[in-house]
């Protein structure tokens, strides 16, 4: 057995990495244990690109972590040198009341802020490649963009390997055990087995796995993510001239998407929010169908007729999400005293992911944060009973 480390943290994908980092820059020693290798596509931390936006539909108890993780981004860049958020402006789209136009209204009226809104002419003036319909309307905020999964990833692990942490790749965890009378954790792998003082467990799509005796459910979603190289060229579609947008439609489907952005092989990403089919990290199909992307196509040709041009990629990823859809971030309530748990990001985290890092850091290393996380208890009451029974969906 190897020597006992103060903290062992179980995946390294987004919220992982952030919490090894976290951790090792307090002065921690850090093992950390991945399946794959670094900054993988294997999970839900890959493709380039994720939306940033501080509006926030989902809730306005986010607001504040994203103020925060805003600043951690900032810090990143300028810690590891490496772009990692554009803020090129943002627009929710949609009817005046629908979630995505009057939810982030709410969050930004609430917060104090900054946003315009924007009527459907208004829009076709100021961004001509959208063609809302007549009773459309949108929320933009200018310090919406994108940051980079693949390469924030690798900054947390540089940065936490910098700080001391042994972070170690292709070692799978096969399972672990909280030991008897407060004497920490046990955890199993392929190569061997490793003791920490504590547990953190960021295990993605495997939480349910990895997580059984949690108490939640969890649907794992396979989700698409399709290039499309716009039919008159990118000119009108870089960052400086394009927003990213979630729109959403009379049926409450939504869509969203990014200008084309440099080293994405002249394409503009999109894709459905959500509209996925249950799937196993094990088995997931990630092969692409033509009918999915002409269902893709046929949802942007009316809003964005310029975009779906040809096709240059199309890639699945995962969501975790739980019945309500918000975060499961706190110490475990079977092992209070053992194990952090990181999960059920329900295909919004990755603008959350530094912020996650810290909150894990202080849960792991206190029991307590200071910031707002009541959302996020796996025992809420929302959570009881929603344990998803195999092959079917909750939404
Ligand atoms: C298509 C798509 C689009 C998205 N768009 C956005 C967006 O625009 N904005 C946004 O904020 N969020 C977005 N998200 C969500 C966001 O990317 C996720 O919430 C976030 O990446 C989740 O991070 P994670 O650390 O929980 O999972 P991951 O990054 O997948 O990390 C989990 C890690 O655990 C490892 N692991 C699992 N089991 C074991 C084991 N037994 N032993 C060792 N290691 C293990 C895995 O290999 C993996 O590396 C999107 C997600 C997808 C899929």
């Amino acid at each position: 057995m190897s020597r006992t480390r103060d903290v062992i943290v179980i995946g390294l994908g987004g919220m992982g990495s952030a919490a090894a980092y976290h951790l090792a820059a307090r002065g921690h020693q850090v093992l950390g244990l991945e399946r794959f290798g670094p900054a993988h596509n294997r999970g839900s931390s890959h493709g380039g690109s994720r939306i940033t936006r501080q509006s926030y539909f989902e809730d306005p108890a986010y607001v504040p972590l994203l103020l925060r993780s805003y600043e951690l981004f900032a810090k990143l860049e300028r810690d590891t040198g490496r772009s990692l958020m554009t803020l090129c402006g943002g627009l929710m789209l949609g009817r005046p009341d629908s979630r995505a136009v009057a939810g982030s209204r709410r969050s930004a009226r609430e917060w104090g802020l900054p946003h315009e809104m924007l009527d459907a002419a208004q829009i076709r003036r100021r961004f001509p490649t959208l063609t809302p319909a007549p009773d459309e309307v949108a929320l933009y905020e200018e310090r919406a963009g994108f940051v980079r999964p693949e390469a924030t990833v690798t900054a947390q692990l540089q940065l936490a390997q910098r700080a001391g942490a042994d972070l170690r790749f292709e070692e799978p965890v096969t399972r672990w055990e909280v030991l008897p009378g407060g004497a920490g954790v046990r955890v199993h792998t392929a190569d061997g087995v490793h003791t920490s003082g504590h547990l953190v467990i960021c295990p993605g799509a495997w939480a349910p796995r990895l997580l059984a005796d949690l108490g939640v459910g969890f649907t794992v979603e396979r989700q698409v993510m399709y290039w499309f190289h716009p039919r008159g060229g990118t000119a009108p579609f870089t960052p400086e001239r394009h927003p990213i947008y979630v729109w959403e439609d009379r049926d409450g489907v939504q869509i969203y998407g990014f200008p084309a952005i440099e080293g994405e092989d002249g394409g503009a990403k999109a894709a459905f929010f959500r509209k996925g089919v249950v799937c196993d990290p094990e088995t997931i199909d990630r092969t692409v169908r033509d009918e999915e992307t002409a269902a893709m196509a046929a949802q942007l040709r009316p809003r964005i007729p310029d975009l779906p041009g040809r096709l240059r990629k199309a890639v699945t990823c995962m969501y975790t999400t739980t019945a309500d859809e918000h975060f499961v971030l706190a110490r475990h309530p079977e092992h209070p005293g053992a194990v952090t748990v990181a999960c059920g990001f329900s295909g919004h985290g990755f603008k959350f992911v530094p912020v996650v890092g810290e909150i894990v850091a202080d849960l792991a290393l206190t029991g307590t944060t200071e910031h707002p996380i009541a959302l996020f208890d796996p025992r809420r009451s929302e959570l009881r009973h929603s344990a998803t029974p195999e092959g079917e969906t909750t939404s």
